[in-house]
């Protein structure tokens, strides 16, 4: 039985990684520190055999007894909000994390794989994004702490497969969505959601011009799951393409949901990339892969998933207003 560690484990990407390594018959070991994760993404694995959980912070030297096949390095804060809320936790899983974890798959002689992202693009000035982008990166914005320990966890992983020949995979991650999003995480899916069914209006940062291309998990998770699989070391970018801008997006929500609510408008962000689109075409031509979820399915499922959230969860957004978050 192949033997495999999913950090993040607890988290919207990394509890749907368990699920299908699971399913593919592996013997899963999910780790995660619980500061953005949420065990209840993972209460349907305790029990099984082959599942166990470690409550570790995976930026203090990590061991796991026996055999590893593999490791996959998903945890992180993955959110506008958090990046400004835990900023400093954010570099560290990142980059101290990512070496801690690297030790470990040389050490095991394991399959090591990092979740990369599209904001390695930064505010990008190539557009659709093609691996072969460097990127357009504020390293001292509020989003610099994320996208910095993201390109500093691609250059370690690389180093370590050219320096120590380690057997390594990057997948560049672009907006996903589906159930197990965190509601109060900031990010404009659950956001909507959340205001939806309060009652609330929608809130558009900026004047909603801005494009994000949605990604639904269970097409994000197959990508991944096939990158893995594959000889390819290099990054490759793994989302769907399908551009929207946000006001559009807001607009699709309110008819999804059926309800009469507003669009408001906040001030955007700073940094809020301008555009974001994959190029896919590596994916599609090496992994045979392409996203086959449209959005309105997907969202009918994410919108399905937020429903089963009770009163007080769904009253739990208090961090959600950038406005509100105190910034020294
Ligand atoms: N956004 C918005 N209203 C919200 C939350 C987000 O208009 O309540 C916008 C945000 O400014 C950004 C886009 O939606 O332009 C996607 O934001 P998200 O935080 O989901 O992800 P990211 O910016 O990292 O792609």
């Amino acid at each position: 039985m192949k033997r495999t560690l999913i950090t993040g484990a607890a988290g919207f990407l990394g509890s749907h990684l368990c699920d299908r390594f699971i399913k593919e018959g592996h013997y899963v070991i999910g780790m995660d520190n619980l500061i953005t994760g949420d065990l209840k993404n993972i209460e349907h694995l305790m029990g099984l055999e082959n599942f166990e959980f470690y409550h570790h912070d995976v930026t203090k030297f990590v061991h796991v007894p026996g055999q590893l096949d593999y490791i996959l390095h998903f945890a992180s804060p993955a959110s506008p909000i958090d990046y400004l809320k835990i900023p400093i936790q954010t570099l560290k899983v990142g980059a101290l994390g990512t070496h801690n974890l690297l030790g470990l798959a040389k050490e095991k002689g394991a399959r090591f794989m990092i979740a990369s992202t599209s904001e390695i693009y930064g505010d990008p000035l190539v557009h659709p994004q093609t691996e072969e982008y460097y990127g357009n990166v504020n390293t001292i914005g509020p989003r610099g702490v994320y996208d910095e320990a993201k390109r500093f966890q691609e250059s370690i992983t690389m180093a370590y497969h050219t320096f120590h020949g380690l057997d390594t995979r990057i997948v560049r991650i672009f907006n996903t969505y589906g159930p197990r999003m965190r509601l109060n995480d900031g990010r404009v899916i659950p956001a909507f959601m959340g205001q939806a069914l309060r009652g609330e209006d929608l809130t558009v940062f900026g004047d909603g011009s801005q494009t994000r291309s949605f990604c639904f998990v269970e097409d994000e998770i197959e990508g991944i799951y096939r990158l893995l699989k594959s000889d390819y070391t290099l990054p490759m970018n793994i989302g769907n393409p399908h551009e929207i801008t946000i006001k559009d997006f807001a607009e699709e929500i309110i008819k999804l949901t059926g309800t009469d609510q507003k669009i408001i408008y906040k001030p955007l962000p700073k940094d809020d990339p301008m555009q974001r689109q994959p190029d896919i075409s590596k994916a599609k031509e090496i992994l045979g892969w392409e996203p086959k979820v449209g959005r309105e399915e997907g969202m009918k499922k994410t919108f399905e998933y937020f429903k089963t959230l009770t009163e007080d969860e769904l009253k739990r957004t208090e961090h959600r207003d950038f406005s509100k978050i105190n910034r020294k």
